[in-house]
């Protein structure tokens, strides 16, 4: 097959059965770099004077998201970027991805600061699994991940937090809220929470896969490790069904996000009667009068 580009007759390397074309190398690439930069424009994530800390997790996404900010913002020097790494704590796995993430900033020259779930709330995730609680490991995970991202990112100047969720990853998130009926949470999904560092995702608009091919033709270093307890979340269930229906029905993620970028106009964004507390442990913005992450911790305790 040939690429489908006007006049490009290389190779293709790639088809894309949701839009139906064939892409070279070159082409593939620019195809992704373009949805990159269009989603930046469209949500205006990236503006001057910006100082950005990209989640490095050391894998696949937030590895070609570092290599896409160094290309694409090459001359910008009113920009500044630096990766942050965190630790959760899962044995046989996250040391393996960490590796990775110092291989990938030290090559792509971006300063990498590193935390851990241990030294900032004294213990890993895997003691969290030991106790056995009823909630899946990303549960606890997602939330003091987060926490320990903004509280570092703010204190180290950020002001914005880059993280490298892909289409499938948005897609995930979007139908697990529709699943369990919390629009509250739908409609916050792009909104921005005036009491934290605001998040941008630059790669919300491709696909995992394509992400994937993106970090092997830059030749990023690449390792398949899979953290093991990612199999225990919904999050999981979700994805081989999304999977399956865009293996028999392409462009099915695609079309779940544009419906869901219609419909979040008509959802509520903030809800005024349901001002944002103080946590009374943390200090930092919380639903309640305790922030998830300091509920962990207590639970922690005993
Ligand atoms: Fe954490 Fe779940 Fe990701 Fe593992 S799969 S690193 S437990 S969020
Ligand atoms: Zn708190």
């Amino acid at each position: 097959m040939r690429c489908s580009k006007r006049n490009c007759n290389n190779p293709a390397i790639i088809h894309q059965r949701y839009s139906g074309l064939h892409f070279c190398e070159a082409h593939f690439v620019d195809d992704v770099e373009r949805k990159v930069k269009k989603e930046m424009r469209k949500q205006l994530m990236v503006e001057k004077g910006d100082r950005i800390a990209v989640a490095l997790s050391g894998g696949k996404d937030s590895s070609a998201l570092i290599y896409m900010f160094k290309k694409i913002f090459h001359n910008r020097i009113d920009l500044d970027f630096f990766a942050i790494a965190v630790d959760e704590g899962i044995n046989g796995y996250r040391s393996i991805t960490l590796r990775n993430a110092e291989k990938v900033a030290k090559e792509l020259g971006m300063v990498l600061h590193q935390f851990s779930f241990e030294q900032e709330f004294g213990f890993m995730l895997d003691e969290i699994v030991a106790k056995k609680f009823e909630q899946a490991p990303c549960t606890f995970c997602g939330v003091l991940r987060r926490k320990l991202i903004d509280r570092k990112a703010k204190e180290l100047g950020a002001t914005k937090v880059a993280t490298a969720h892909n289409l499938d990853d948005e897609v995930q998130t979007i139908l697990i809220n529709y699943i369990r009926g919390d629009i509250e949470r739908l409609g916050r999904l792009y909104g921005r929470r005036e009491e934290f560092v605001p998040r941008i995702k630059p790669l919300r608009g491709v696909p995992e896969k394509e992400i994937a091919l993106y970090a092997l033709i830059a030749d990023l270093p690449i390792i398949t490790a899979d953290c093991p307890y990612a199999t225990r979340s919904f999050r999981f269930t979700v994805k081989k069904m999304l999977n399956e229906f865009e293996r028999k029905h392409p462009g099915t993620k695609y079309s779940v996000m544009r419906g869901y970028e219609r419909l979040s106009e008509f959802l509520p964004r903030a809800q005024p009667e349901r001002k944002l507390l103080r946590c009374e442990r943390c200090g930092d913005a919380s639903a309640s009068n305790i922030c998830k992450a300091c509920e962990i911790i207590e639970n922690m305790k005993y």
